[in-house]
């Protein structure tokens, strides 16, 4: 008894041990950027990653008991639901909580590492292989303090799955069948995409129980009810389900029926669409042509999200090798270590599902490379202890362990001093946004590249087009042309996508049953004008057409960071819908780094400007400049724009953006785009804008027609 205690005692002292480590050593970026202003929002630290502001906005409307229909809040997520119970019961703020969230759970990773080891009666190999998992690399990345988004849980879950399924097999105790079956159904409400491992560990049990344990009546207990925790149905009905079938499990008399409920549990779950997920991705992968072109209508052409993406095939095995353990010696280790374990432990089997996620990311998907992290890691533990093992005095084995897992854990350091990746929004950007929501109201749209929308929802609460989660082809053309195009009718496509984004959203509603195919709002905008082909009805636009009801008011948002990426933004407008051909890509160089000499001033990349007649050097060729123009502000920040025309016959125009200290070399329909007019130049046409709000980091209008 008293042995027990002890090692029950040691085993609370290591999770301790390596949860207090995880949890400082996410606090290094929070001690690098102390009293850093710019990143701070009410007081705290603002979070690092875009997709997180979808969670918050969801949690904010959740504590607020109230949003918006159709304004795409996430307030039916897990991710949302958890933060606004933790902002209800703890006396934290709103924003630490968000920022120290992904701390905290992430960090809860070493306790099934350290419980499986447990099992395996080796718990130094848990607290080494705790101790590496909850900084490797890309765990840390993805898990880092304001990195809050569903990854901070989306490790601890399965890792949780997998100890709770070892334990289960390696006790027969029920109360496992009860902890796995839970654990499936908190793991599914919080990472939907999550039944890809859960059937992967369902397999393996299956092959395992019909190879070596086929007469054992707990092995189809849990099988049951992983299944009943798996169907395809609403998480209250599934979880009455595993209860009910567990309380029937507990009581040994019911074991002869253990085979009906069984075939009951496998039929319900094909019924009820259990394996549906598993057929749709399947779909996906092979028939994948099939699926993506049963669109019938115009079939047009967008540009999509991928093709900007150059995420090209594999990755570099030291890349690959760097972010699963921090090192390509300590991932070799730990690979041979882990194939090792499963020799001298088989159950280590059951990791299999994981390391085999992970090992996707080679060829291609980076992210996914944070499921092998803590398989790798017990790897390179169970090599550290093995070796400790055969040291002659218990002194040196310590040692030993000690110098070994420093070593493993430097390279892992060494990269999170050096990470000092930034918040989505500077403080300044953030007084902006919060500002244009008390101008703004809740119906109101504010327009703007995807990459603001969930930021923007969050801070001033309106609604956005686009947004991190929203920005398939179809919906950014619309978006793109607006920032892209000539003021006028930008402005008419800005009102008209607003427009029919409501009219579809209610269209939705109204048939909800009747599967109504809905088409892209540029086909239904060209449908409803009464023509059939959308080159026709983009040149329309220059006319005097008719523009919809205004049902609530447009604003735009326009901040300079945009500029870096205008060319990926024009990308998605500057195609032909009909054949899908790309348009000729626009002249668009901006120059951050130039350097004056006495005649001339090098913009870089072959690029001057000959000072004496403004002349353009591209590379050997000479070229005259349409216009040059300069843009300042006054002290009382007011900008003021001097605008010289040189040769009205040329191309290019040249903008300097003195207290930006930024060179812009344009073609004219660049120059001509709402983003250049109305965000560099502030040259706004006053039948169509209205100033809002205008800032050097951002110029916010609103629409006037
Ligand atoms: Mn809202």
């Amino acid at each position: 008894m008293n042995n027990i205690t002890h090692e029950t005692k040691l085993t609370l002292f290591y999770i301790f041990i390596a949860f207090s480590f995880s949890i400082l050593m996410r606090l290094i970026w929070v001690y690098q950027f102390y009293g850093y202003e710019a990143f701070m929002f009410n007081g705290q630290f603002m979070i690092n990653t875009n997709d997180g502001y979808l969670w918050a906005e969801g949690a904010r409307d959740l504590l607020a008991g109230y949003h918006q229909s159709n304004d795409l809040s996430a307030v039916d997520s897990a991710a949302s639901r958890l933060t606004a119970l933790f902002a209800y019961i703890l006396p934290f703020s709103f924003e630490s909580i968000i920022f120290y969230m992904p701390v905290i759970l992430s960090s809860l990773i070493v306790v099934p590492i350290i419980l499986i080891a447990k099992t395996l009666k080796n718990l130094e190999m848990g607290l080494i292989a705790a101790l590496l998992s909850s900084i490797a690399w890309s765990y840390y990345n993805r898990t880092m303090a304001g990195y809050y988004d569903t990854d901070m849980l989306n490790i601890v879950l399965p890792m949780f799955l997998l100890w709770s399924i070892i334990w289960a097999i390696n006790t027969h105790k029920n109360i496992y069948l009860l902890i796995t079956a839970l654990d499936i159904l908190l793991y599914r409400w919080w990472y939907p995409q999550s039944y890809s491992l859960e059937f992967s560990f369902f397999g393996l049990i299956l092959l395992y129980t019909l190879v070596f344990d086929r007469k054992n009546v707990y092995n189809y207990k849990l099988l049951a009810l992983m299944l009943f925790a798996m169907m395809g149905m609403e998480t209250w009905i599934r979880s009455i389900l595993v209860i009910t079938a567990y309380l029937i499990f507990r009581n040994e008399k019911f074991d002869k029926y253990i085979y009906y409920i069984l075939a009951a549990s496998i039929v319900i779950f094909f019924a009820s669409g259990g394996f549906d997920p598993i057929i749709l991705r399947l779909k996906l992968y092979i028939f994948k042509d099939e699926v993506l072109s049963v669109n019938e209508g115009f079939g047009l052409h967008f540009f999509t999200v991928m093709q900007t993406v150059r995420e090209a095939g594999k990755i570099p095995f030291e890349t690959f090798a760097n972010r699963i353990s921090g090192h390509t010696i300590t991932f070799i280790v730990g690979f041979f270590g882990y194939i090792y374990l499963v020799y001298k432990q088989k159950i280590m089997l059951l990791a299999l599902p994981m390391l085999g996620l992970g090992f996707l990311a080679y060829f291609g998907g980076l992210r996914f490379t944070i499921y092998a992290v803590p398989v790798i890691a017990l790897g390179v533990a169970f090599i550290i202890t093995e070796i400790a093992k055969k040291l002659p005095t218990a002194k040196m084995q310590v040692l030993f362990q000690i110098t070994a897992t420093l070593l493993i854990l430097y390279p892992n350091y060494l990269h999170i001093d050096g990470y000092k990746v930034p918040t989505v929004f500077n403080a300044k950007e953030v007084e902006i946004v919060t500002a244009l929501g008390q101008k703004a109201q809740r119906e109101d749209y504010v327009v703007s590249w995807w990459d603001y929308g969930y930021p923007l929802r969050y801070y001033a609460d309106v609604k956005t087009l686009v947004d991190g989660g929203k920005h398939e082809g179809d919906v950014n053309f619309p978006v793109s042309f607006v920032l892209t195009q000539p003021q006028e009718i930008a402005a008419k496509m800005a009102r008209l996508d607003v427009e029919y984004t409501e009219q579809t959203f209610t269209l939705n509603e109204e048939n909800i049953d009747k599967n109504l195919t809905l088409f892209s709002n540029i086909e239904q905008m060209t449908k409803g004008f009464g023509l059939n082909n959308t080159n026709d009805f983009l040149l329309s636009l220059e006319t005097e057409i008719k523009l919809p009801k205004k049902t609530r008011d447009i604003y735009l948002y326009l901040p300079y960071r945009m500029l870096n990426i205008y060319p990926t933004v024009t990308l998605f407008s500057n195609i032909d819908l009909m054949s899908g051909a790309k348009g000729e890509s626009p002249f668009f160089y901006i120059s951050r780094n130039f350097q004056e000499l006495n005649d001339k001033i090098v913009l870089g990349q072959g690029v001057s400007i000959n000072k004496s007649d403004f002349s353009l050097q591209l590379g050997n060729q000479t070229e005259r400049l349409r216009r040059f123009v300069k843009t300042s502000y006054t002290q009382d920040m007011n900008l003021q724009v001097d605008e010289q025309l040189i040769d009205f016959s040329a191309k290019l125009s040249l903008i300097y953006m003195q207290n930006y200290g930024t060179f812009l070399l344009v073609d004219e329909n660049t120059y001509n785009s709402l983003f250049i007019q109305l965000m560099v130049l502030e040259k706004y046409d006053e039948n169509l804008f209205e100033k809002v709000i205008f800032d050097p980091n951002v110029k916010v209008y609103k629409l006037k027609i």
